[in-house]
């Protein structure tokens, strides 16, 4: 039979919630044999090759791009699982939100104390993603079925998570696991 498909991806995020899946150790050679994984940094598969049970979302939406990959993984995915609190609440880069585009821009890129920018020229290719307004957490632009959250979650709660989910059990993580303090 078939095993179902599982795709991952980093949106605004700094990739270390892909680095807390691989912290279960051993336990990866379980997960191989359980999923085959799709779309994802992992096999460095790029495109959909079909329909995935479960897509894991990290980073939240800063650009066009980001907003364009979600979108994707909404349309591709029965399971969409906002990872981290990137994911969930737009984490660091959602600082930006504070400080209306231009003049982010206009800090990084002509008047920031390390700057030398001679031509005066704020990157503008059509090739470039464009920046949004503001950092959107996932929630905010696609349904999210499930948010799991830490920076990052750790390993067990992630492993657990899947594990229920792909046994067609409720997720009930136990209080260790997602309390912060
Ligand atoms: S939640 Fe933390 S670990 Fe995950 S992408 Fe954001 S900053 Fe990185």
């Amino acid at each position: 039979m078939a095993k179902p498909k599982v795709a991952t991806t980093s949106l605004a995020g700094c990739f270390g919630c892909h680095m807390s899946l691989l912290d279960i150790d051993d336990r990866i050679l379980k997960l191989v044999e359980l999923v085959e994984f799709d779309k994802s940094p992992f096999d460095d598969i790029k495109d959909f090759t079909g329909r995935c049970r479960i897509g894991l979302i990290e980073g939240g939406c800063a650009t066009d791009e980001n907003v364009h990959v979600l979108q994707d993984f909404r349309k591709h995915c029965d399971v969409l699982i906002s990872v981290g609190e990137c994911a969930i609440m737009g984490g660091i880069p959602a600082m930006r939100n504070m400080v209306p585009l231009t003049e982010c821009l206009e800090e990084a890129y002509l008047n920031g104390p390390s700057v030398h920018n001679p031509g005066g020229q704020i990157p503008n290719d059509p090739d470039i993603p464009l920046m949004l307004d503001r950092v959107y957490p996932c929630h905010e632009v696609v349904k999210i079925d499930y948010h799991l959250p830490g920076c990052p979650p750790s390993a067990d709660a992630i492993w657990q998570m899947l594990v229920a989910l792909l046994n067609d059990k409720p997720v009930d993580l136990p209080y260790e696991l997602i309390k912060y303090d």
